[in-house]
């Protein structure tokens, strides 16, 4: 591999040089240095070559960036770590050399994250497939995810569903709810480890390094297993180094009265528990209230149909209703017509947050009677002879 930034001293030209610079020089020195012009001259012929190489890669606007920036140029790394003085060189560690350079944290990361695959593949696959930048990325984004990984965390939330009856909608109830949730490991205290003795990394056999090939480049990574150690630490026996155990509970949760499905409620510090010292998550219920065979429920409101006879709505009636407090008088007017609703004042369900009741809503319909007599029949048809009126006359109109 050429030595760093040689290129630019076998075109003789500067760093900065201007593309037709750079190619005015390669052709001076090609004419020079051509085989054909120096016939059996060795050392003309390593001069034409290196010419040759240095030209390839600076005459290439992709190539040049990239051999700006590393010091050499491989296929193997794709341009974008930035042109110097941009952004993302600024990343960069001064005299970085691939030899020594610690890749550990971006193996860290790899292994932290689920469904990420192993660490091999993971370097391996930045370089083949243009993550270089990502590579880098994750290498100095390391500093800030470290600080949030070790300081004290929040414990996650836990999300439970529950069925209840609707008259425990409407009243009110108390549910004792069967939950799992992670708590701090009694036997460690949640540092995940028993102490004692410590064991020879297998994956390292105890070097603390691993050797991985990306390419032609080989590179020597601290052990992702013991994070360079060489030996790791015994494995909490509860809770396999976890640090945090499910455990059933019972958790005693009170329902208000007028809970309406799909309403959720927050029980503060009953959910998973915390890292480092951190506070528990919260549990939300979701409540599910089981539908009611004739009351239904319309945010405040209680909707009910009243079936009701023709006498009922022609001559109008007091007509006793079902509420959720038990039976209530409503008055029909005379001449009621089907479908028409009626409003029973602070009937409907307590809402504890405004402190009023909503109403019950009452929509009659009209049954026609049952005529399963002579005397029945008689009276119906004396009814049409006296009512002239023709209830499809204004639908006629619009024909
Ligand atoms: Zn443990
Ligand atoms: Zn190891």
């Amino acid at each position: 591999m050429a030595a760093q930034h040689e290129y630019y001293e076998t075109l003789g030209v500067p760093k900065d040089a201007k593309e037709d610079e750079i190619r005015k020089n390669y052709r001076k020195l090609a004419r020079k240095y051509h085989p054909d012009l120096n016939p059996g001259d060795k050392s003309a012929e390593e001069r034409f070559k290196k010419v040759q190489e240095a030209y390839d890669v600076l005459s290439d606007k992709k190539k040049r960036e990239v051999y700006d920036q590393y010091g050499f140029y491989s296929d193997n790394i794709p341009p974008g770590g930035g042109s110097p003085g941009g952004g993302a060189s600024q990343q960069r560690p001064p005299n970085m050399d691939f030899g020594g350079f610690d890749f550990t944290d971006f193996v860290n990361q790899q292994r932290r994250a689920p469904g990420a695959g192993t660490a091999g593949t993971g370097a391996a696959g930045g370089f083949g497939g243009g993550g270089f930048r990502d590579l880098f990325g994750q290498f100095f984004s390391r500093d800030r995810n470290e600080e949030e990984t070790s300081g004290p965390e929040k414990g996650s939330d836990l999300e439970y569903g529950l069925n209840i009856e609707f008259w425990e909608s409407i009243r009110g109830t108390q549910v004792k709810l069967s939950i799992n949730r992670q708590e701090v490991c009694d036997v460690c205290n949640g540092a995940g480890t028993s102490g004692g003795a410590t064991t020879v990394c297998p994956e390292c056999d105890g070097t603390g390094n691993v050797t991985q090939m990306a390419g032609a480049m080989k590179f020597t990574l601290t052990c992702p297993r013991c994070d360079g150690k060489g030996r790791l630490r015994n494995v909490c026996p509860k809770c396999h180094g976890d640090g945090l155990l499910l455990h059933p509970e019972t958790v005693e949760v009170r329902i208000p009265p007028g809970a309406q499905s799909g309403s959720r409620l927050r029980v503060a510090g009953k959910g998973n528990a915390g890292r480092n010292d951190g506070p528990s998550g919260d549990l939300y219920i979701t409540v599910r209230v089981q539908p009611h065979p004739f009351f239904r429920r319309e945010g405040d409101d209680i909707e009910i149909q009243l079936p009701i006879t023709v006498s009922e709505a022609g001559l109008g009636a007091k007509i006793e209703v079902p509420t959720i407090d038990g039976r209530a008088l409503l008055k029909v007017p005379q001449g009621t017509q089907n479908g028409q609703k009626f409003r029973l004042r602070e009937k409907g369900v307590m809402n504890s947050r405004k402190n009023r009741r909503g109403d019950e809503i009452v929509e009659v319909v009209i049954q026609a009677p049952k005529v399963q007599d002579e005397r029945t029949r008689e009276l119906l048809r004396e009814l049409a002879q006296v009512s002239a009126e023709d209830p499809r006359q204004e639908l006629w109109s619009k024909v």
